[in-house]
């Protein structure tokens, strides 16, 4: 990569834009624009973070790195960077084209009855939280047509993932959910593979903006999990999509003193126990409280509400929680 388009890059992705699309928030404004906030890069309790957007660069007082944008993706994505380089270019040509997908889905979601009935077999019939989570439907094969229509070159299209080498949609049957940057496709059919993402990753916790200043916060490892415990009204929920999180997702429940209640599957062969018991001992390090929380054999939060669960009695599991 010569100088020049090195430059360029840098003036394409403002630190703060790219920051902010990473779910973060300044706390404080300080003098020539300067701005302090919880550090992205470490499990961070006071605003240590200095940003200044107009030099485009960032030191942080607690764990003592700084740099430019390029630097942050190197750090906070914990590649090389080359990989950064990729990264950030791949962030500036799809996070546009994926928001027009999901919006797209969104709209597909009420034309298919098909659709509608897996929400609903799943538990899922609060349009309120369909709406809240941006819940979507990918029929398959319309994609590539009307992204082509509103002047997304093929090339862009493939490159976020979108659309496969051959030009079919990445996403068919699957029920879409939008994530930060990302879209997270559940299959209806039996025959595909159940989750799938677009290239580049989970990201962050699911909708930590909103959940961030609870004291207690419930862990679940599936969206179905995350719609279900909001349908029965609890505001402070957040998912890690898969019993594995991610270190930014780790950050992100470190970031101030809490309780967190994970939630996981209680699976038969017991990895969602294992995982949750594994989370809580890495959390306590962290002195973050932890309490598991145990379900009724072979449920997952999902399935203890859609069989009759109801929120009285999933508090009362949150009580129990050790
Ligand atoms: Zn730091």
């Amino acid at each position: 990569m010569s100088r020049e388009a090195f430059h360029e890059l840098k003036q394409q992705i403002p630190l703060l834009d790219y920051l902010k699309a990473h779910d973060w928030h300044p706390a404080r404004r300080l003098s020539r624009g300067r701005v302090m906030g919880l550090c992205p890069l470490h499990a961070d309790h006071k605003p240590s973070f200095l940003l200044d957007p107009g030099k485009g660069l960032f030191y942080c007082d607690g764990c003592g790195r700084g740099g430019d944008v390029i630097r942050f993706a190197e750090l906070y994505h914990q590649v090389r960077f080359p990989q950064a380089l990729s990264l950030l270019r791949q962030w500036l040509g799809s996070a546009p084209l994926v928001q027009v997908a999901a919006d797209l889905y969104r709209m597909q979601l009420h034309g298919h009855d098909d659709a509608v009935a897996y929400l609903n077999q799943r538990g899922l019939n609060s349009a309120e939280v369909i709406e809240e989570m941006r819940i979507g439907y990918a029929p398959g094969g319309c994609l590539r047509r009307w992204l082509t229509q509103l002047g997304y070159p093929f090339e862009s299209q493939r490159q976020a993932g979108l659309v496969t080498a051959a030009g079919y949609d990445a996403y068919i049957h699957r029920i879409i959910f939008p994530l930060q940057g990302n879209l997270y496709g559940r299959s209806l059919s039996t025959s595909a593979p159940p989750h799938r993402f677009l290239p580049g990753g989970k990201d962050g916790l699911y909708a930590w903006d909103q959940v961030r200043r609870y004291s207690e916060v419930i862990l679940v490892e599936g969206l179905f999990d995350y719609a279900a415990l909001r349908q029965a009204g609890f505001r402070n929920v957040t998912c890690s999509m898969g019993n594995h999180l991610s270190a930014h997702q780790y950050r992100q429940l470190c970031e101030s003193p809490r309780t967190v209640y994970p939630a996981f599957d209680s699976d038969d062969n017991g990895s969602g126990q294992i995982a949750a018991q594994s989370l809580a001992c890495q959390l306590r390090e962290q002195a973050v409280k932890a309490r598991t929380v145990t379900l009724p054999a072979g449920h997952d939060p999902n399935s203890f509400f859609v069989h009759g669960g109801n929120a009285c009695q999933f508090q009362s599991l949150l009580e129990a929680a050790q």
